[in-house]
């Protein structure tokens, strides 16, 4: 029997729209919503597809490490013969298609499993090259850039950089000269973080790799793939990097990591960083995963679906507020390799009223309206909104900026597509509560 799909989806769709008005969503918010969306369909189209992809890759690789009910059950102490922590481990690196892996609860952030892949595959005397500008802030400590104690240069590690063009494209000519004698390894970071330059895609950089193992075959070309993975097919590791690091609360811990990181690569490689994480001696040997486990396997299983989710935000984020004029990076039609979103605002009552719609739209905290503060590191206030399961969890729907021109948001996340457009929306009914955009949209 054929479905009557009109008489099917009016009365679901008007449930829909009567819902949105019970949370708070007016009838011409929702309406220029819908409009927004209905030029999206191929864009989200592709982010499925791509989505269906990776979630064949992750499950391929689950089935070949032959994870079985057993891997969910984790170790105390001294965590040797580790069968979860192990499996888990071969898994990723089915996954980035690497030797191996490091995948830990005992890596506590992202910063921190960048630090070890860093501090681990460097020696006194070695230089680090970072050939796309300036790395993310908290990076900085790490290289020594900004003094600090237990930095890379505390330790005879010297650090040079070749900023990219203003175009976006890599200075070849600079990086051809500052890869000397010294040079060990070459830190890539794939996303702009709260930069505004364009994110890297993985095909510029196996380009950037592929020039620099031209040049120099021994050195290690690490990339920060925070905010990257599961965005497109390829990862860094399939164009040549020898190290992918990121964090688990963000896109591969798939909103259900309560901490860690990790790091897929090369044998040797890995293997300095697990002697480092916990000591000479012992290394991926020792590491009792406690109660993790269940979660960064089901977490990862869902990554793909979850990365997809806070893309389709993004991406409706930037097509809402470029068609009300604003200015937004990426560009509404741009491709994405990451799945931060930056709109630039230039006022600061709009930056908050922002912030405050996505704490609204929050099923932890909604009741709690972010105010900006005084941050350490920073050198002007800075506003955060997140109502999320996990603390300062960044795949779940978060945006923050400075209360600085240009009055950026950088906005990410969303554990569901659904649940990123019910924010997304807030946000622009909040702004128009205030008298900041204009109700008619005209
Ligand atoms: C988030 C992030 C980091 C640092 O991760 P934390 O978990 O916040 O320590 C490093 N690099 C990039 C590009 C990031 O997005």
């Amino acid at each position: 029997m054929k479905r009557d799909e009109g008489a099917f989806a009016e009365p679901v769709l008007e449930a829909q729209r009567r819902q949105y008005e019970t949370m708070g969503i007016s009838g011409p918010v929702y309406a220029f919503g819908e409009k927004v969306l209905a030029a999206l369909k191929d864009r989200f189209e592709e982010i499925d597809a791509v989505a269906e992809y990776n979630q064949l890759k992750v499950l391929g690789a689950m089935q070949e490490a032959r994870v079985s009910e057993a891997c969910l059950s984790g170790t105390t102490g001294y965590g040797y013969n580790d069968l979860g922590r192990e499996t888990l481990e071969r898994v990723y690196a089915h996954v980035f298609h690497t030797e191996d892996a490091l995948v830990r609860p005992q890596i506590t952030c992202g910063t921190h499993a960048l630090a070890l892949a860093l501090m681990s595959n460097l020696r006194p005397g070695d230089e680090l090259l970072s050939p796309v500008g300036k790395p993310y802030d908290t990076l900085e400590e790490v290289i020594g850039i900004r003094p600090s104690r237990g930095s890379l240069l505390e330790y005879g590690i010297s650090y040079r950089q070749v900023d990219l063009l203003p175009d976006g494209s890599f200075d070849y000519p600079a990086i051809a000269q500052a890869l000397g004698e010294k040079t060990r390894l070459v830190t890539i970071q794939r996303s702009k973080g709260y930069q505004t330059r364009p994110t890297l895609s993985v095909r510029r950089i196996g380009e950037l790799i592929a020039f620099i193992r031209a040049r120099r075959p021994d050195v290690i070309c690490m990339v920060d793939n925070c905010y990257g993975e599961f965005v497109e097919t390829l990862e860094p590791s399939d164009v040549g990097a020898d190290m992918v690091v990121g964090s688990l609360i963000k896109n591969p811990g798939g909103g259900l990591a309560p901490i860690g990181g990790y790091l897929a690569g090369k044998k040797e490689c890995i293997e300095n960083a697990a002697f480092r994480l916990t000591s000479p001696g012992l290394g991926k040997e020792v590491g009792a995963s406690l109660a993790a486990l269940p979660s960064f396997y089901q977490g990862l299983f869902l990554a793909p679906v979850v990365t997809a989710g806070a893309l389709k935000g993004a991406v409706f984020a930037a097509n809402l507020y470029e068609r009300l004029g604003f200015e937004v990076i990426p560009g509404g039609s741009q491709t994405r390799h990451d799945i931060i979103q930056a709109v630039r605002f230039g006022n600061p009552d709009m930056l908050i009223a922002f912030c405050q719609g996505i704490q609204a739209a929050a099923p932890v905290d909604s009741f709690v309206r972010p105010m900006p503060a005084d941050m350490p590191g920073y050198d002007s206030q800075v506003i955060m909104a997140a109502g999320a399961f996990v603390s300062g969890s960044s795949i779940e729907l978060s945006a923050d900026g400075p209360v600085k021109p240009p009055y950026a948001v950088y906005f990410q996340g969303g554990l569901t597509w659904q649940h990123a457009k019910f924010g997304i929306l807030k946000t622009l009914q909040n702004l128009v509560e205030k008298g900041l955009v204009k109700g008619d949209f005209s």
